[in-house]
């Protein structure tokens, strides 16, 4: 059998016994120009073989995929089916018609597809794929929260456990949390609302509403690294472009950006504006993944590489894949509380496009809970 050798079985080869022969040329080698701008030749042949065999297989399990923004550019353009933001995965997730979910992305989302989709069978290719905002905080921490704060409504954003968002009162995303943030105030009847645990969100969320805010000490190893020094120097190098941050970094790096908002809110800023020149101070293979959408737009890109984000690879999807693993489970009556929670967040009204934070807003105190 062409593209790639099956034994008499039927079983599923290897992952490196998979090749790049003449059949799989003649079914993949045309998604190579939509990546070429991002993939090199010298990449193309070991890719093509696996996304080859995860299309196919894909098709005999009844599966579908769903690629974060922060995926390398092989998996986002070439295998994902449903590609975004972890809200729009989120949405996404729950209405699927595929028995089968594969999150290319980090665990707490594939939690989040196990919580709004409980009868399907949610793969993650790599159990180790966390994420420093989901280890920040454990349901008891939001316990002891809700202990001390029993009249203020948690908001708590999406990057965390399934055990976080069971005991708080509603999630949130970059995309939605200053809409989440307000909605939470007016039906608790309070000025006052928690939002935990990244506290440099809650600090630009603070900045943009009358809402007072308590946080946690918790945030993004990877926005956290940006500083308001490297935002000057690439000013200074790329006078002529547009610098967009992403809600994750630190309020002073996001006071000095041009635009500040979610994955999806900076993709389409970059469609809708055209920018000849951008830079998005946010995880690397974004920048990528937005070029290939965009190859009129020049990308400079600071990297910071998402080490959880990049366990997930092409050779990892084929073997959840292959051998439906890892399954993601989680807790029903976690779950069910859980699902509350993000239903609270889905069940308000939705933006047409992903909202900007102003970025000349003044910072405001945002102290943390004291429990
Ligand atoms: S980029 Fe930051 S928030 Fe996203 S998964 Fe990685 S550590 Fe978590």
């Amino acid at each position: 059998m062409d593209g790639m050798t099956f034994n008499p079985s039927g079983e599923w080869p290897e992952a490196d016994a998979l090749s790049y022969d003449d059949g799989v040329k003649a079914r993949v080698d045309h998604l190579y120009e939509r990546v070429k701008d991002v993939v090199t030749p010298m990449e193309w042949p070991k890719f093509a073989p696996v996304i080859d065999a995860i299309l196919r297989l894909k098709q005999a399990r009844g599966a579908t995929i769903l690629a974060h923004n922060y995926m390398t550019p092989e998996i986002f353009n070439c295998v994902g089916d449903i590609t975004g933001d972890s809200l729009k995965l989120a949405q996404v997730a729950a209405e699927a018609e595929e028995d089968v979910i594969v999150q290319a992305g980090v665990h707490f989302m594939a939690e989040t597809a196990k919580i709004l989709s409980p009868n399907k069978t949610v793969l993650i290719p790599d159990l180790e794929a966390g994420c420093s905002l989901a280890s920040s905080i454990t349901g008891a921490d939001v316990q002891r929260i809700k202990a001390a704060y029993p009249d203020l409504p948690i908001v708590t954003y999406v990057n965390t456990s399934a055990e976080v968002k069971a005991y708080s009162d509603i999630c949130c995303t970059s995309s939605n949390a200053v809409q989440v943030v307000e909605a939470a105030a007016r039906q608790w009847g309070v000025d006052t609302v928690i939002m935990i645990p990244d506290e440099y969100l809650a600090k630009n969320v603070a900045a943009q509403t009358d809402i007072k805010i308590l946080t946690w000490k918790g945030s993004c190893e990877v926005h956290e690294q940006f500083t308001p020094q490297d935002i000057d120097d690439l000013r200074a190098a790329h006078p002529d472009a547009i610098i967009l941050t992403h809600p994750e970094c630190p309020p002073d790096v996001m006071a000095k950006a041009d635009y500040a908002g979610s994955t999806g809110a900076m993709a389409a800023y970059v469609k809708n504006q055209a920018p000849a020149k951008a830079i998005l101070i946010t995880e690397c293979s974004m920048s990528d993944n937005v070029a290939v959408e965009n190859p009129g737009v020049t990308f400079v890109k600071p990297c910071n590489l998402c080490p959880h984000m990049k366990r997930i690879t092409l050779t990892g999807i084929y073997d959840a894949l292959r051998d439906m693993k890892h399954q993601v489970e989680v807790d029903p009556v976690i779950a069910a509380k859980a699902r509350a929670s993000l239903q609270a967040m889905l069940d308000l009204p939705k933006a047409d496009t992903p909202p900007a934070f102003d970025t000349g807003k003044d910072a405001v105190a945002v102290p943390y809970v004291a429990v």
